[in-house]
């Protein structure tokens, strides 16, 4: 799969499902930080099209009960990768996703005017697949071809104590080794 080819933000080997969680960033935002998060819905169900539906606001939330704490909830991100490797984009990443919430990285908060934020489906604190790696690895050296990428962190490191994802199975190593980056480019282990 290549992640190389670009138009107004969209990413062509992406699978498009274009959310309506989006807003403007501001003007002078650069976008210089790759945000990880983990979700699964339910949680620690796989493949079954919620997130998709969280994100497009299509969700039911009568159709499971874990679905009641999280009645109404308006987010999204530009990016969601399957267990397979699967990748989907919702939000040009010229636009602002909703995905990092109260947040303060790199000297600057409120990421998400400045962030670009990637879900891999799972569980917090469990493992995740190597097809995911393989494409969030693909990504993100993809997505530091169209914008400054200087920084990639976890939700848990831009918003220390109020998230956890994706926790301690994501293997931040391997990462480094795939893409290559400097190490400045990552959280302090
Ligand atoms: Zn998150």
């Amino acid at each position: 799969m290549s992640f190389d080819i670009w138009q107004q933000g969209w990413c062509q080997g992406a699978e498009k499902c274009e959310s309506p969680n989006f807003g403007l960033r501001p003007p002078d935002a650069l976008i210089d930080l790759l945000v990880v998060h983990s979700i699964s819905l339910p949680p620690g169900e796989f493949g079954t099209g919620a997130v998709q539906q969280l994100f497009t606001k299509q969700l039911d939330w009568e159709a499971h009960p874990y679905y009641q704490s999280i009645r109404g909830l308006e987010v999204s991100s530009h990016f969601f990768i399957e267990r397979a490797g699967k990748v989907w984009q919702f939000v040009s990443c010229e636009q602002r996703a909703w995905h990092a919430g109260v947040s303060n990285y790199r000297g600057r908060s409120n990421c998400n005017d400045d962030s670009i934020g990637i879900e891999l489906e799972g569980l917090e604190g469990e493992l995740f697949e190597a097809a995911q790696y393989e494409s969030l690895a693909q990504l993100c050296l993809a997505i530091g071809q169209q914008y400054p990428i200087a920084h990639i962190a976890g939700h848990e490191h831009i918003a220390p104590g109020r998230k956890k994802d994706p926790g301690s199975g994501f293997d931040w190593a391997l990462l480094k080794k795939i893409v290559a980056w400097p190490p400045q480019y990552f959280p302090e282990s």
